[in-house]
C-alpha cells in the first residue's frame, strides 16, 4: 500500500555553540528534545556557512575520544583534516563524506584542511552521529573516506537530484557501509521542482533543510536555514516541492530499540558502560595520536 509519511513535528535550531575553535554549529537534535523519534540518529550539528580569514594555524578540535557510535561528516564547503588513534587519516573536501566508526573507541582530531586554512573561505559541514546496536558497540573502529565521485547522483524529477551517501534509492546504492539499515541522501531541488521520495515504512525519518523553502506533502512549509521536520514511521514516501532552490539532507533509518545512555563523546546502553568508557579512555585504552 502506498501512503505518505506525515510530519510529526518541525524544529528550528535548538542550540548554537562552537565545537573547538573551528566549527560554529547549529544543533538540530537532540537539543530540540528530539531523541528516540529519530533513532538510530543521535545528533546533528550544522556547521556554518561561516567565512574564515586566511590563517597559519588550522582551527578545529584537539584530540578527543568517542565510543559506541559513528560520526559522519558531510562536507559542503571548505575541508576537514582528520586523524585518529586507529591510524586512519584523511582530508574531506566539498562533496566528500567521512564515515568514522568509533565503536570500541578512538581518539581523533578534526581540523580545517591545510589549504583551506591558508586560503580562508566559507566553511559549511554537517556532522551526524549514528548509533550502533549493542552487539556492535565494542567492535573494531573503522574509517570510510567517501569521495564525491563515489557517491551516485539520482535524477528524481526535472530540477530534483539526490546524492545517495548511504542506503539505496531507486536501485542505486550509496558507498557507505553501515551496521543497521540507514539511508542518507543529499537532496537538491531547483525552484519550482518537486520530488516524490520513497522512504521505508517503519523507518524513522527526518528532513533537514539546510537552506531554501519547501512544502512537504503539499502543506507543511519549511523555510530559511537549519530547519528539521520529523516524519512518521508509518507511510512509505514523502512529497517535497521547492518554492526556491533548496538543499535538504534526508535521514531515514531502522530504529534501534535498545536503551541509550550517553555522556559527552560516549554513547552506550547503560551507565556502567559509560563509566567503563571514561576509565578506558583515561587509562589510554582508546589509544593516542602520534
Ligand atoms: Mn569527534
Amino acid at each position: 500500500m502506498n501512503s505518505q509519511k506525515t510530519v510529526l513535528s518541525v524544529h528550528s535550531t535548538g542550540s548554537q555553540h562552537w565545537v573547538g575553535d573551528g566549527f560554529p554549529v547549529r544543533n538540530l537534535f537532540p537539543s530540540n528534545g528530539v531523541n528516540n523519534q529519530i533513532s538510530p540518529f543521535l545528533m546533528l550539528d550544522y556547521a556554518g556557512p561561516t567565512a574564515f580569514e586566511p590563517s597559519d594555524r588550522p582551527r578545529g578540535v584537539e584530540e578527543h575520544p568517542h565510543r559506541g557510535f559513528e560520526t559522519v561528516t558531510i562536507a559542503y564547503q571548505g575541508s576537514v583534516d582528520h586523524r585518529d588513534s586507529a591510524g586512519n587519516s584523511g582530508t574531506i573536501n566539498p562533496g566528500d563524506v567521512q564515515w568514522m566508526t568509533a565503536a570500541s573507541g578512538v581518539v581523533h582530531e578534526e581540523k580545517h584542511g591545510r589549504e583551506f586554512t591558508r586560503a580562508g573561505g566559507v566553511f559549511e559541514m554537517v556532522q551526524l552521529w549514528v548509533n550502533l546496536p549493542k552487539k556492535d558497540k565494542m567492535s573494531a573502529p573503522r574509517y570510510q573516506g567517501l569521495l564525491n565521485e563515489q557517491i551516485p547522483v539520482i535524477r528524481l524529477a526535472p530540477g530534483a537530484q539526490a546524492r545517495v551517501i548511504a542506503g539505496e534509492l531507486n536501485g542505486e546504492r550509496g558507498p557507505a557501509k553501515t551496521f543497521t539499515p540507514v539511508h542518507v541522501y543529499d537532496l537538491k531541488l531547483e525552484a519550482g521542482a518537486s520530488a516524490d521520495l520513497p522512504l521505508p515504512a517503519g523507518f524513522n525519518s527526518g528532513l533537514v533543510l539546510l537552506r531554501g523553502n519547501i512544502a512537504i506533502n503539499g502543506s507543511q512549509v519549511l523555510r530559511g536555514e537549519a530547519q528539521l521536520a520529523l516524519l512518521s514511521p508509518a507511510g512509505d514516501r514523502v512529497a517535497i516541492s521547492a518554492n526556491e532552490e533548496s538543499i535538504i539532507l534526508v535521514l531515514s533509518g531502522e530504529p534501534i530499540n535498545e536503551p541509550v545512555a550517553s555522556y559527552g563523546p560516549f554513547v552506550m546502553n547503560t551507565r556502567e558502560e559509560l563509566q567503563q568508557a571514561v576509565r578506558d579512555y583515561q587509562a589510554g585504552k582508546m589509544g593516542h595520536l602520534n
